[in-house]
């Protein structure tokens, strides 16, 4: 892919992260209220689902920023370029993950 057409993933990614963590909580909230209300069980679920929530908005915090710097990246013109080793980083593992700061061999490094 070139450049251009991970800038546009990127954004759309970041659009799609933003509206969500907004919309989401609305959602969750409609559900929780309809029916059974008052039920033990229920919110004890609803205990997990806030835990679920606040997990999920972490990451997806930790993603808006991997797609800032890599935005930053791409006007740079470092754009796909692995942070540790210097080597580029391989199509097929950008087109999966366009915000990823390292290669596929340095990302195994990290996890040993
Ligand atoms: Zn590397």
């Amino acid at each position: 892919m070139e450049v251009e057409q991970y800038r546009t993933q990127l954004l759309l990614k970041r659009g799609e992260l933003l509206g969500g963590t907004a919309a989401k909580p609305l959602q969750w909230t409609m559900e929780n209220n309809s029916g059974r209300q008052g039920d033990m069980a229920d919110q004890a679920s609803g205990t997990n689902e806030v835990h679920i929530q606040l997990k999920l908005k972490q990451t997806d915090a930790k993603i808006l920023q991997a797609i800032e710097d890599a935005l930053r990246r791409i006007d740079e013109g470092t754009y796909g370029i692995c942070r540790d080793c210097g080597e580029p980083i391989a199509d097929a593992r950008l087109d999966a993950i366009p915000w990823t700061r390292v290669c596929i061999a340095c990302k195994e490094k990290q996890k040993a």
